[in-house]
């Protein structure tokens, strides 16, 4: 291979060469008469597929393709039910969601006293001195109109220390003995980048920490998880994700023991997702002496971005921001790295051939990043390094032109208009134009994603396209109309975009002959739905290379 011929150009004819044998291969199912969505340009609507092994072998006519069938074959007449790719998620944290499903309280409750209840009966089944942990606990769901407090988790949890996390990932909440145990007393100080919440009367602790002040209950709380727990995890992740139609997902904050879990999972037939699996920045070094970076592994576990994080986040309204929260006029959100922390972490990965993966929300988080990744570029530029902006929440003209300038890849909240609408107030319905912005991206030619990032997030997919079509929550209030765009460019966004992101669009995304059989069958067709019922189509099957990982 010399240098004018790229690894890519390289990899793309061998791909065509392992077609050719494809050719003589006959298929071992097929899908008929359906109303095939394909996103492929070239052929957008089909109505069967031919699939031999875990790809399509024919995507066509129903006579082009049935004429392929020898004799005795499987077929399967879909009753001119809609298919579709199998949506990826391309930023969620399914392993590590997976692992708090099994052994924490689920506190996505609607009231503190059944938050509470929930806390005491584990209490009740918890060996003394043992924590008790909760998650998807969420302040602005609750009818109490006031957040979770230390004397509320004291009554409930009074023998155990107990440690609940907040449904956004960036606040805790612990009860007195929790906090002791984490070595939290009034007098703490605030670490860099992060918050122990007081009371503004009385100066007694809260019980609410923030940000990297989080990392003093990492150190107390035992990690005792078996390697078997991990590959369990991400078991039961698998089935609730197949359910609802992903076939792939970006594990967004991954690290080599999530790396193993998914290898484990896949090696006992456990694992439904293809996982693009991003790795802390903390690991990196070893990673990189490992001689392993971004694209190593194969169609189900693959290695994906180092993973950065710049600033807050939006439902725990901590995103940094040029102009402060509504009603709060002296909150500007926080910054969690400085911009020299990314730098050099970020030279080192790109230098190794890593693609890079930036939490930033709020504007200047986004332009902070944007800095950093321009400056990367500048002084080691490289072919394609397809710089991922995570989450990308609020933006400006200026950002998008230097977005679109870097061929950076936004992963902005799919779910959050519908699903997170109580929030939404703190950013101000001007705001609200500028943010989770596909319309801006997809009329600037920047391909963006779809994303859960679950459990912040829900992650079901129709939910994500009406959300996105509709730009209106649970109670009817529109959030942002500016940005909606239409059901067709939310499925491209949801299927062949998320492929880009991770260097696979020849191999997944769309449906066509050589790519990964990947799809979903739909009990109704999303293009002809009214957008405000999106959410309550039915997923009746979903497909992962060839093999169905959910069926109604
Ligand atoms: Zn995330």
């Amino acid at each position: 291979m010399n240098d004018g011929t790229t690894r890519r150009e390289f990899l793309g004819s061998l791909a065509a060469f392992t077609l050719f044998p494809l050719e003589q291969e006959k298929p071992e199912l097929i899908l008929h008469n359906g109303h095939i969505v394909t996103m492929s340009a070239a052929n957008p609507v089909a109505e069967a597929v031919a699939i031999s092994r875990d790809r399509f072998l024919a995507v066509g006519k129903n006579t082009e393709v049935i004429n392929l069938a020898a004799p005795g074959i499987r077929k399967i007449d879909l009753g001119g039910k809609t298919v579709l790719p199998g949506f990826i998620d391309a930023h969620s944290h399914p392993a590590q969601a997976g692992l708090s499903h099994l052994r924490m309280v689920d506190c996505d409750l609607r009231s503190i006293s059944a938050v509470q209840a929930a806390l005491r009966e584990r209490a009740a089944k918890t060996p003394a001195g043992e924590w008790v942990l909760g998650f998807k606990y969420d302040d602005t769901k609750t009818e109490d109109g006031r957040p979770l407090s230390i004397a509320d988790l004291d009554a409930a949890v009074p023998d155990h220390p107990a440690h609940i996390e907040h449904r956004g990932g960036h606040t805790v909440y612990a009860n007195s003995l929790g906090l002791r145990k984490a070595g939290i007393d009034e007098k703490t100080p605030d670490p860099p980048g992060g918050k122990i919440d007081h009371d503004p009367v009385t100066g007694k602790l809260s019980g609410r920490v923030a940000e990297s002040a989080q990392d003093f209950f990492d150190k107390a709380i035992p990690h005792n998880f078996t390697r078997d727990d991990h590959r369990e995890g991400v078991k039961l992740i698998s089935k609730m994700l197949a359910k609802t139609g992903i076939t792939s997902a970006t594990e967004a904050q991954g690290n080599p023991t999530d790396l193993r879990a998914y290898q484990d999972a896949r090696d006992s037939g456990d694992l439904l997702y293809r996982a693009y699996c991003f790795i802390n920045y903390r690991f990196i070094d070893a990673m990189i002496e490992a001689g392993v970076r971004t694209g190593f592994g194969d169609e189900w576990v693959r290695l994906g971005a180092m993973k950065l994080v710049c600033d807050g986040s939006i439902s725990e309204r901590t995103a940094r921001l040029s102009v402060p929260y509504e009603g709060r006029p002296n909150d500007f959100g926080i910054l969690v790295m400085t911009e020299e922390e990314l730098y050099t972490y970020g030279r080192k990965a790109h230098l190794a051939g890593w693609q890079i993966g930036t939490h930033a929300n709020g504007d200047v988080g986004i332009d902070t990043t944007l800095r950093v990744y321009e400056r990367l570029q500048r002084e080691d530029p490289r072919h394609d390094p397809r710089f991922r902006l995570e989450h990308c929440t609020l933006i400006n003209d200026d950002l998008i032109a230097r977005i679109k300038a870097l061929g950076a890849i936004p992963t902005p909240f799919s779910t959050y208009v519908y699903y997170h609408g109580e929030k939404m107030r703190y950013y101000g319905a001007e705001r609200l134009n500028h943010m989770f912005a596909l319309r801006s991206f997809l009329d600037a030619g920047i391909r963006a994603t779809q994303a859960s990032d679950y459990p912040p997030g829900e992650f079901i997919p129709m939910m994500a396209l009406q959300s996105e079509v509709t730009r209106t929550d649970t109670k009817g209030n529109v959030w942002g109309p500016h940005q909606k765009i239409t059901v067709e460019e939310a499925i491209r966004v949801g299927t062949i975009n998320g492929a880009y992101a991770s260097y696979e669009e020849n191999l997944k995304g769309s449906i066509e002959t050589g790519k990964l059989a990947d799809l979903v069958v739909l009990g109704r067709d999303p293009l002809k739905e009214n957008p405000s019922t999106l959410v309550t189509i039915p997923v009746e099957r979903t497909m992962a290379g060839g093999r169905w990982t959910f069926e109604s």
